[in-house]
Formats: structure tokens, sequence, C-alpha cells
């Protein structure tokens, strides 16, 4: 199936176990059984079934399934946030005394975890410039245990090769793990190009409407089973009726970030070509560093851009972001409404300003998460807001 069917289909092909046309939210916590030798074989894993929802839902089976095949990978599972994968992803695969090599750009709360939590678990974590390349596969080949990666990145859309970097990390053992949550399953899928995980924040594109939590990872059943056992007793479960929602959302993945895309490039290239504008991140721009790179392994450059104004006061980007009508004012990002705001009170709000300096994000940049809307409505409305 073509990624359009998958998002449908995926996980509801066939008639439902309670004879539902449609998915059903299955708000259970245990599942009983007519006889204790059928409860036992389930428990005991001889026979496939549901015991405690903490570790398997059938509603939260069909969204695993969903992004299962949209990342064409063996297995898929999921968490109840983003970071809960991220963080359990982390946590599963790593040891006291590892090492792991990543960017200074990633999501700000996987920012934390690097500079703050693992340390505390005695794990060292080096962080370098994605735009260095160099320094990376230097840093990688010394020897670490785990590669973590993002791109494009949040907020400034920086993009690495993962290829290459993955090459990097299997020479010397490591296993790769990319954050694609920005690009879509749509754009990109990393265990394509070489990543052996790919974990997302579904709270954004995979929903897309900003109204359910979740997160997932997807990958060869063993690694996905390492992080699932660990996931089961650290319960961070995705909820079955967040999984609903999540999985309607998957149902328009396709159609929304082929909306996305054509929007975010029509945007990027009017806020390019405006004189207010004084710099525009988007990959699908020939103007960026590594618009190449990104042609390479992505199909469409994403939803996501992010620019800043000429006035480099402050102000000057709170009157502007006061003046859009035709963007939400809040954190997050992927939905089908516009969305804009500046990192230092979205994605990097965890970090300080100078932490945010030494990532290159500067406090008057905006960034604009493009909706499904017509285009002609946000230009017009970018239009009047800047002039
Ligand atoms: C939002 C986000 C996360 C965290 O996801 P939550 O669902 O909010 O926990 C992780 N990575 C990226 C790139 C994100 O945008």
């Amino acid at each position: 199936m073509r990624q359009s069917t998958i998002g449908v289909w995926a996980g509801e092909e066939g008639p439902k176990d309670d004879g539902s046309s449609h998915l059903s939210i299955v708000a259970r916590i245990s599942f009983d059984y007519p006889s204790a030798a059928q409860w036992a074989d389930v428990a005991l894993g001889r026979r496939p079934g549901h015991i405690y929802s903490r570790n398997s839902n059938p509603t939260v089976n069909v969204f695993e399934e969903k992004v299962r095949c949209l990342e064409e990978a063996e297995a898929a599972t999921s968490f109840a946030s983003g970071m809960a994968a991220i963080s359990n992803t982390l946590g599963a695969l790593l040891r006291p005394g590892d090492r792991v090599v990543s960017i200074t750009d990633t999501y700000g709360g996987t920012h934390r975890l690097f500079t703050e939590f693992l340390p505390q678990m005695g794990i060292a974590v080096e962080l370098y410039d994605p735009n260095d390349e160099d320094s990376l596969v230097r840093a990688i080949a010394r020897g670490c245990r785990l590669v973590y990666l993002e791109s494009p990145t949040n907020p400034t859309l920086k993009i690495v090769d993962l290829q290459k970097l993955a090459d990097a990390a299997h020479t010397v053992g490591a296993l790769v793990v990319t954050d694609n949550t920005v690009a879509t399953p749509i754009n990109q899928n990393p265990l394509k190009l070489g990543s052996d995980l790919v974990v997302h924040s579904a709270s954004k594109f995979l929903g897309g409407h900003g109204d359910a939590l979740g997160g997932a990872i997807a990958g060869s059943t063993e690694l996905v089973t390492r992080v699932f056992r660990y996931r089961e007793i650290n319960g961070a479960a995705l909820d079955p009726f967040a999984a609903f929602l999540l999985a309607r959302g998957i149902r328009t993945l396709e159609l929304r970030v082929a909306r996305q895309n054509e929007n975010a490039l029509a945007v990027a290239r009017f806020l390019e070509s405006h004189c207010a504008v004084d710099r525009v991140f988007y990959p699908g721009l020939e103007s960026h560093p590594k618009h190449d790179t990104a042609a390479k392994q992505m199909r469409g450059f994403g939803g996501m851009l992010s620019f800043t104004i000429r006035d480099t006061a402050s102000r000057g980007v709170t009157a502007f972001l006061d003046r859009l009508r035709l963007a939400r004012k809040a954190a997050s990002l992927g939905h089908v409404e516009t969305m804009a705001g500046t990192p230092a009170t979205t994605s990097h709000v965890e970090c300080t300003a100078a932490q945010r300096a030494a990532m290159g994000i500067p406090d008057t940049l905006v960034r604009y998460s493009v909706g499904i809307e017509n285009v002609a409505d946000l230009i017009e409305d970018l239009q009047k807001a800047l002039n």
C-alpha cells in the first residue's frame, strides 16, 4: 500500500472484533477470558490478546500499526507523549558509562535530557553543531553507544545528512535514533536512511489537530521490543482515547502534509521576497545551506519554517505576532491551523537565553507552522502584519 492508503486502512482492515464498522475506543484497563486456561495462554504469550492496558490495548494497537506501516518498519510501539517516547528509548538503550553523540539543536525537552538528566545517570553526552558534520563524524568515530539525530531541526530547520551519519555510527557499532517529528513519515523515512529507530511526537503532524498527546517509535522487532519492555514497567502508556484521536488524524496525514508542504514553500518564498524579513529558514528554499541534502533525503520539505524580521528589537516580534490574525499564538506545530510563536516561549522554553543563543536561536526568531488553510489568505495575513 502507498502512504495515503496506509493512513486510511493500516490496522483497520477486515471486520472489527466488536462488530462495529469503525475503530472503537476500548476504554478498558483489563481484559477478561471465558476460561482461566485461555487467560493463561494470552498472559504467557502463547496466544495473541490483551491482558492489561499499560501493556497493550486494541485501540492503541491500531495507532501503532499505522505508524509502523508509514515508516515501513518491522515493529512500532507507542507512548503517552513524544518526550515519553524519547526518554523511554534512551532509558532502555543506555547504561552508565555509555557515550552519546548528538546535535546542539534537538527539541528543547530532548536537549534537557542530554544536558541535565542523562549526565545524572552517568551517561556522557556530546553535542555538536548540526552544520559541522565533520566534527560529528570525528566524534562518532571516537566510539559511542548511540547517535541521536533530528532533521530538520526545530526551530531553525537545520538539516543533517542522515545516511552519512548513520554509516559513521555503524562503523563503530553505535545505534542511530532519529526524531522524525518535523519531517513526518510522508516526507522522510529515516529507517531507509540507515537509522535503527525512528521517534515521533504524535502530538504534532501525526495527530494534526492539537487535541491529543502521544508518541511512537518504529524499527526492528528486537530494538522496539527492548524499549517496549521498559515502557511496560516505566508506565508511560498511550491512553486509548488519545490513540483513537491520533489514529483518526493519521487517516488524513498524507492529504494534510501534501498541502502543508505546498503552503510552506509558497510562504517561505513570499517571506524571502519581503523587505521587512531578514532571514528565512526553510529547507525547500534554494538559499538553504543544506538544500541539496534535504532534496536527497526528503520527498517534501515539510510544514514548518522560521524567520527573523528586520526590526531586531523583540518588541518588533511581539508587535508582529499580535497583528497576525490567521495564526494561533500557542506552543506546538503540525496542526491543521497555522501556529506562530517564538522559540523562547515554545520549543525552547526549557532553555536559558544563553543556551538558546549558543544554539543559534535568536530571541527575535518567529517559528511559523503552516496549516492547511488557503495559502493566499496566509500570505495576505503575513503581508498585513509585516507592513
Ligand atoms: C514536540 C516535540 C517533541 C516532544 O513531543 P511531546 O508530544 O510534546 O512530548 C519531540 N521532538 C520534537 C521534534 C517535537 O517537535
